[in-house]
């Protein structure tokens, strides 16, 4: 099959086409139109087989989640998504690989009505997905990693450290499966977790005039929010008993379950900080939605305590090199 076909069969007219769109997949480039009250907020993320997922991962699965993690970080500026862009590295030309892998991008663009507007295929040795994300958002309206304020209450938007935890299920010492099947075994919110997690778009919008600042969980709750600590020039108090988890991590020894809450990554749930008056106004709004975890101090640095004693923890998230 030439490249051509592949790109006809597998990805022209896959997904939804947004009104935004001149023009789509076929030219030498998408066009697309901007709202005049809106800037555009952009994103890319590369997926490397092996690195980033095991090599058994479901097709479905892994075009799911490789759009999915780029909607996730539009989602921490509070931003509308738009359209991807697919740059994708194939070791071999797999029809049915293909058909379940743009099946998976397909159903999570459908979902949250983005359109797959151009892309570059190429041949690899190593499977590499390569996305960008392009959304919409009204002039001054993004929330950024520099803006918490001394006294904001931190929050998270869920269950932290579930795919670190589904992730140590499957994997052995060596980082490979631990036998065949590991990855069929995990139970039903594992995999999702792990495989098919939810941008939290919609609580990214809703946070607007909201939340001082934002950033996904990619690397580790301790890791992305030391990023927002950094950038706004604070520190933070985490409360660890109050960061909500799945119950299997409750099982867990205290060690253990807080290596997979602070310093697992993977989860895509949104950290974000915002004053008392805020917090409670959106409560009141919008009740059970957020879960308060700390607050933001002036004194640098990240202070963990449990049930109200200081708790000394080597912070270290996912870092590549
Ligand atoms: P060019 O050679 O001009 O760069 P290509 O032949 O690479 O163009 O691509 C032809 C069209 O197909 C373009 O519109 C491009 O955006 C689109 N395309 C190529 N690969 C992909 C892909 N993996 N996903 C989506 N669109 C793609
Ligand atoms: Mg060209």
């Amino acid at each position: 099959m030439s490249e051509f076909s592949l790109i006809y069969t597998h990805f022209q007219h896959l997904t939804h086409t947004h009104q935004n769109t001149v023009l789509g997949i076929g030219d030498d480039c998408a066009i697309s139109r901007i709202p005049y009250d809106c800037e555009l907020v952009s994103c890319m993320d590369t997926l490397v087989a092996g690195r980033h997922f095991v090599h058994e991962t479901c097709p479905h699965a892994i075009g799911y989640k490789s759009v999915a993690v780029n909607l996730s970080d539009l989602a921490s500026m509070g931003a509308t998504p738009y359209a991807i862009l697919l740059g994708l590295s194939l070791p071999n030309h797999d029809n049915d690989w293909l058909k379940e892998f743009s099946r998976g991008i397909a159903d999570i663009c459908n979902e949250f009505q983005v359109e797959l507007i151009g892309g570059d295929t190429t041949k690899s040795d190593i499977l590499t997905i390569s996305i960008t994300a392009l959304g919409f958002i009204k002039k001054g309206e993004s929330i950024k990693r520099t803006n918490a304020k001394i006294g904001d209450v931190i929050c998270v938007s869920g269950h932290i450290g579930t795919a670190s935890l589904a992730l140590s299920y499957i994997l052995g010492e060596n980082g490979h499966l631990k036998h065949t099947n590991s990855i069929n075994e995990l139970s039903n919110n594992l995999t999702t977790a792990l495989q098919y997690p939810s941008p939290q778009i919609k609580l990214g919008q809703q946070l607007i005039n909201y939340a001082n600042s934002m950033i996904d969980i990619s690397d580790g709750l301790g890791q992305d929010l030391g990023h927002i600590l950094k950038n706004s020039g604070v520190g933070a108090k985490l409360y660890l008993e109050n960061i909500p988890c799945i119950d299997e991590l409750n099982d867990l020894p205290l060690n253990k379950k807080y290596q997979h809450i602070l310093n697992g990554g993977d989860d895509y749930q949104l950290c974000f900080t915002l004053s008392k008056h805020k917090f409670d106004e959106f409560n009141t709004l919008y009740p059970n939605l957020i879960y308060p975890i700390g607050e933001i101090v002036e004194k640098q640095g990240l202070e963990l305590f449990f049930d109200n004693q200081p708790v000394d923890f080597d912070i270290k998230g996912w870092e590549h090199f």
